[in-house]
């Protein structure tokens, strides 16, 4: 192992406090010099692809690097809603997301809280006659649409993707950031624990690491934000419209989403944005824009209906979201390596999409299934 190539670890940022823990920590271990299969980034997309291939092919020897602590980036920071398909809809060969990653977390072992009962999509107009939500927020808020999908508890599911992955055998390394890699035969991979080499390599760094993807033209970095109310009694969820336990999210403008954890609810909307992905570690939720976006938040969910007037708010968090040209998501060879494949860019709606196709980029790393063709709008090279 080589201290070249070493840069320091991100700083301590503050993105608030979340509703839910990663119970789980890498155990200090040597970078090997080279092995079969490197993931960097371990986020719900790295942890299961990584899992994924050491449970396929137990051979071969599989690492995981992940530049601060797991689901450190989205995945330990996000909402928690279940939702099928993409962002863009229906993409042809994508198949049933949902079933998938139920498939996926059973396989693996997870017990991710999972709950499926279905989703109301909002709208200011054409409600369903039977929508239990009657919301005031820029018009009168209605359930239009019920969609299939759920919730889950985000900490669960970063925990045991991690434990599915160190029972399978990967070596798993966090404080462990990718500075550069050189794409050579065997990759050749600059850490900030030294340097390896790997004869293939996933890249699930979804919003940072633009540099490494080559992104930078594809992704805008966004921070997004959710707050979580303090436990409501039966009465007032019922009143409100939630007592069926389904998540919720507008499918006009302006933007909210939602769900229960048990007694409470969290709501989110709002976005601060980066034209540098590398200085959202540096946005402080108690400052500038960031700090805005949460008083606007509160004061539209304090003014959705009477009953939740006066409620106060026990958390609020948020966290990197990357947004892809026409929100399709990116699933393809590196454009420097065959050898590699970058998966991301879902656009607020990868909860279910990262699991279920970090497994298929596990699948196609190993040769047993083909990467989709997903196009992107047009955009300028
Ligand atoms: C507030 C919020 C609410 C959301 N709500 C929902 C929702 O309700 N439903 C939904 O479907 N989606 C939602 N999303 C989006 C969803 O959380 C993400 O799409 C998903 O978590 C992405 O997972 P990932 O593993 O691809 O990325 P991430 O979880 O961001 O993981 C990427 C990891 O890579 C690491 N990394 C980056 N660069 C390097 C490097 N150079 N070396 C090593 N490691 C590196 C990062 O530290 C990070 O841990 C939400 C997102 C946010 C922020």
């Amino acid at each position: 192992m080589s201290a070249e190539g070493s840069e320091p670890t991100r700083k301590h940022k503050n993105w608030g406090n979340r509703p839910w823990t990663v119970k789980f920590r890498a155990k200090p271990q040597a970078l090997p010099e080279t092995v079969d299969f490197a993931v960097v980034g371990g986020g719900f997309t790295g942890l299961a692809a990584a899992a994924w291939i050491k449970r396929a092919a137990p051979e071969k020897s599989v690492a995981l690097l992940e530049a601060e602590t797991f689901g450190s980036g989205a995945s330990g920071h996000t909402g928690g809603m279940a939702l099928a398909e993409s962002a863009a809809g229906k993409l042809p060969g994508l198949g049933d997301v949902l079933s998938g990653y139920q498939r996926i977390l059973h396989e693996l072992r997870v017990d991710g809280d999972v709950h499926l009962p279905g989703v109301y999509e909002l709208g200011r107009t054409m409600p369903l006659k039977n929508s239990p939500i009657h919301w005031s927020d820029s018009g009168d808020l209605r359930a239009v649409n019920e969609v299939a999908g759920g919730t889950i508890d985000p900490g669960k599911v970063v925990t045991g993707l991690a434990v599915a992955a160190e029972r399978a055998g990967v070596l798993l390394f966090e404080q462990a950031s990718i500075a550069r890699c050189a794409f050579l035969d065997p990759i050749r991979l600059y850490t900030s624990l030294g340097i390896f080499q790997a004869r293939q390599v996933i890249f699930a760094t979804n919003a940072y690491s633009l540099e490494l993807t080559r992104w930078n033209r594809r992704v805008e970095t966004c921070f997004t934000i959710a707050v979580a109310t303090e436990p409501f009694p039966k009465s007032i969820i019922e009143e409100i419209g939630l007592a069926n336990r389904k998540p919720f999210y507008t499918v006009d403008l302006p933007y909210l989403w939602g769900r229960l954890l048990g007694e409470q609810v969290i709501f989110g909307s709002g976005l601060v944005h980066f034209t540098d992905w590398s200085k959202i570690d540096s946005l402080d939720v108690e400052t500038g824009a960031a700090a805005e976006v949460f008083v606007r938040l509160e004061n539209r969910i304090r003014n959705l209906h009477p009953k939740v007037r006066g409620v106060n708010f026990t958390h609020r968090w948020g966290g990197p979201i990357a947004i892809s040209d026409g929100w399709v998501p990116i699933f393809e060879r590196h454009p420097e390596s065959t050898n590699a494949i970058v998966l991301g860019g879902y656009s607020g709606h990868g909860v279910a999409q990262s699991v279920y196709l970090g497994a298929w980029a596990a699948e196609a790393l190993l040769g047993k299934r083909e990467l989709p063709a997903w196009k992107q709008p047009d955009r300028e090279k």
